[in-house]
């Protein structure tokens, strides 16, 4: 009797030991360039910020992740703007998985061909997404709103081109990198500007991601005072183009880590590099795919890299001149968006994961070569809630 009570202790300790320290898991998913991560809470609650591109491609990618993390359904779907790269895969993700019951936008699409706007970039998106939304609850995010995901404190930062005007728990101080900074407005693709912005807390855990925000809305969000404070991750903004990553945003937020969804010609532009590179506290920056505008100069090593193109083609590349710095970033036409995202698609394709405690400790894996990083729990932050 007593050795069947001490065998039954010893099932049932690790166990209860395992339910208060399990992880919130985060997947980065290669959509060539475009956006999707799956997020995981310890509870199992699972919300999706955007969904990659049309076709077949990301979708079979997103769902590849879905099962590497063992889950069947997402109960929060998050579109931080409606760029293809974002919205792309929605319609053919929802024929694939179960019915999604909570969506978030940024409301009306300024993609709408009247009166001199750019029509939407995905043809019939709005009329789409109307139709999937109906059959579920659809909230249009202001800034200061939260997503009620357990687990998570998951608090709206940016909507609309509009941003928070309370500091969070944490933030609210004087930016210095605010002097001399101007507010650079960036023309191209007003959509990118109205990304929903969040800053995620989970224990003593912080990252923020704000979609493909523009330099425009950091600055009205960071200047003068810097309502975040510092953050352990940073999903780099708009892929890591230039028009987006201003110093005023990354050297105030301080993070240690940033997750770069590049593509091999999209985004991870030098100036962006620069800015990660030279921001206090900086530790590591793990990139989706080796990037041909940053070169052997800026790109990280191999380790940190999901997605490395043919070694032969990069080597050809290697001794060729780097853009010149101060470029400014240019959409591609439709045209070439879309042969660029032919060419990317390779077989297989990897994913970056964080699996986060909630003491604020980290891993980052790459799931290419297995190689994984731990990072210890930010000092900075160990009186925070
Ligand atoms: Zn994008």
């Amino acid at each position: 009797m007593a050795l069947l009570f001490m065998a039954a202790l010893a099932i049932a300790a690790p166990a209860a030991q395992q339910k208060s320290t399990k992880p919130l898991e985060i997947y980065v998913v290669d959509t060539e360039g475009g956006k999707a991560d799956l997020w995981v809470t310890p509870s199992g609650q699972t919300l999706l910020i955007d969904t990659g591109n049309p076709g077949e491609r990301d979708t079979d990618r997103i769902v590849q992740v879905m099962d590497a993390a063992g889950v069947k359904k997402i109960d929060y779907l998050l579109l931080t703007h409606y760029h293809s790269d974002h919205v792309g895969g929605l319609q053919e993700l929802v024929k694939r998985i179960p019915p999604i019951p909570h969506f978030y936008d940024h409301g009306p699409t300024v993609e709408d061909g009247l009166n001199g706007h750019q029509p939407e970039m995905v043809p019939g998106f709005q009329a789409a997404y109307a139709k999937i939304y109906s059959k579920a609850q659809r909230t249009v995010l202001k800034p200061g709103d939260r997503i009620p995901i357990s687990g998570l404190d998951w608090r709206i930062v940016s909507s609309a081109g509009k941003v928070i005007k309370t500091a969070l728990s944490g933030g609210g101080q004087p930016n210095p990198a605010c002097s001399g900074a101007h507010r650079m407005f960036d023309p191209h693709d007003p959509d990118n500007g109205q990304s929903v912005g969040s800053v995620i807390t989970f224990g003593r855990f912080r990252a923020v991601d704000l979609g493909d925000l523009t330099s425009d809305i950091e600055y009205d969000l960071m200047c003068p005072d810097n309502p975040i404070g510092t953050v352990d991750m940073y999903f780099v903004s708009n892929h890591g183009s230039n028009n987006a990553s201003s110093p005023e945003f990354v050297h105030a937020i301080q993070p240690r880590v940033v997750i770069l969804q590049n593509g091999p010609r999209k985004g991870g532009d030098v100036e962006t590099f620069h800015t990660l590179y030279s921001s206090p506290g900086i530790q590591d920056i793990w990139e989706l795919h080796w990037g041909y505008a940053a070169g052997i100069k800026y790109n990280s090593p191999g380790l940190f890299i999901a997605n490395i193109d043919d070694p032969a083609k990069i080597a050809n590349v290697l001794t060729a001149p780097p853009r010149p710095p101060g470029m400014r970033h240019t959409p591609p036409s439709p045209a070439s968006r879309a042969k660029r995202a032919k060419a990317a698609a390779h077989t297989p394709a990897y994913w970056t994961k964080i699996s986060v405690e909630p003491n604020g400790k980290f891993t980052v894996s790459n799931s290419r070569n297995n190689y994984s990083k731990t990072y210890a729990p930010a000092r900075s932050r160990e009186n925070a809630s």
